[in-house]
């Protein structure tokens, strides 16, 4: 005799990164039946610099300093090593370092600690809509149906793109990224170098006991030579040309405004192509957009049948109108880098600009239209 397959559940979530982890929290608190399926083991790490805002603390009702390792206080941008410009960045510990396998499995263990049914190893490898609900097969042919679907697993969904969902032909980003076990100088100062690589920059964090340095580009400059940029990066700190294991990864970045909602479905995080095209920045968006997508799914869940397309709104006005001018800056900027880092980045109060950025403080659209023209005009 055949099982009797298991009933609806409220939410399945495609992906334990940061964006499916924060919806399946705040979906898991709200007393809805969740399963976040992730095909990795708990604690893998990934690539990614680990920058983060510390102001997506305000998304979290529980503290998000264990996952933290490092609190950056400076950022120093060069081109090509040289030409410095050094800025604090505003605030009390504006902007951290975490380490990608602490601060996944953190909230997916908070998430599990509000009752979401956590499934680590477990490939979703069909999704299909049936009726009124969502059917998903993993990859031992175990089957399990929802009222609701989270997509949030990455960069290299195809699901998105199949379900009309984000940019039809997304737009990647090229990267190579590595960490270093090492001594650290300065344990609170972010590097950013834009003129090693063409179109794009890399960046020296430091981690406990280390650095997490990498490489991309932006424009889609897919010959990106990055060991040749790293055999002139890695000496300015005192490291072997070799040093590390690359880890190349394509990143899905932010290309325009499109729908992130359908039937009772959602995108959320790197798989909405939410990542900002001019520094990478992809944690923030993938934490916010995981709460507003779990917010917005227990709101719809709960009859408020415009939830989901009041998702995309809010999105956009929340992130995507700031993208919007994130990549009109680094189409221009990419264009011309050395103009870009002597008007935009070396003008007095441009890094601050960049710092208030990355500190959350302030969106590209802020800054947008003035950096524009100077670039293209040249103007003082
Ligand atoms: C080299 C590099 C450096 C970066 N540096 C920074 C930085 O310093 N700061 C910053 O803010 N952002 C950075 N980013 C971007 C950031 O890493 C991403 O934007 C962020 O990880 C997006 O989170 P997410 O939850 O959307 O996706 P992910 O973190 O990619 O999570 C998706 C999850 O889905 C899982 N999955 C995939 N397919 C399936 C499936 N079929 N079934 C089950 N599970 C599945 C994956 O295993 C993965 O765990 C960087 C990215 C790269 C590549």
């Amino acid at each position: 005799m055949s099982a009797l397959p298991a009933p609806p559940v409220d939410t399945i979530i495609l992906g334990a990164g940061p964006a499916g982890a924060s919806a399946a929290f705040h979906l898991a608190r709200h007393g809805r039946h969740v399963v976040l399926f992730e095909r990795e083991e708990r604690g893998r790490g990934k690539a990614c610099g680990g920058g983060m805002a510390a102001s997506v603390q305000r998304w979290f009702p529980f503290d998000l300093s264990p996952a933290v390792d490092q609190v950056i206080r400076e950022v120093r941008f060069t081109w090509a090593l040289e030409d410095p410009v050094r800025a604090v960045l505003p605030g009390e510990a504006p902007f951290w370092i975490v380490r990608r396998s602490v601060l996944d499995a953190f909230l997916a263990d908070r998430a599990g600690e509000a009752g979401a049914d956590l499934r680590f190893g477990t490939e979703v490898v069909a999704v299909e809509r049936q009726g009124d609900l969502w059917n998903v097969v993993d990859q031992h042919g175990q089957a399990l149906a929802s009222r609701s679907l989270l997509i949030a697993n990455g960069s290299s969904s195809p699901l998105p793109g199949r379900l009309g969902l984000g940019p039809s032909r997304p737009r990647f980003a090229t990267t190579l990224s590595l960490e270093v076990e090492c001594p650290i100088a300065n344990p609170d100062l972010a590097r950013f170098d834009f003129g090693l690589v063409p179109q794009g920059f890399c960046w020296v964090f430091p981690r406990q006991r280390g650095y997490s340095i990498g490489v991309g580009t932006f424009l889609g400059a897919e010959d990106l030579d990055a060991d040749a940029v790293l055999r002139r990066l890695l000496p300015s700190l005192g490291l072997s040309p070799e040093a590390g294991q690359r880890r190349p990864t394509r990143l899905r970045i932010w290309d325009g405004h499109h729908p992130l909602d359908g039937p009772g479905v959602l995108v959320a995080g790197d798989a909405a192509s939410l990542c900002d095209p001019f520094l990478a920045e992809g944690l923030r968006p993938a934490l916010m957009s995981g709460c507003q997508a779990g917010l917005a799914l227990e709101a719809w869940l709960g009859g408020d049948v415009q939830a989901l397309k009041r998702y995309t709104a809010t999105i956009r006005r929340d992130w995507g109108e700031s993208m919007m001018w994130g990549k009109r800056i680094a189409q221009v900027f990419y264009r011309f880098p050395r103009v870009g880092y002597q008007l935009g980045i070396k003008r007095p109060t441009a890094p601050q600009r960049i710092a208030q950025i990355l500190s959350g403080e302030m969106g590209y659209g802020d800054i947008a239209q003035r950096v524009i023209r100077r670039l293209l005009f040249q103007r003082g």
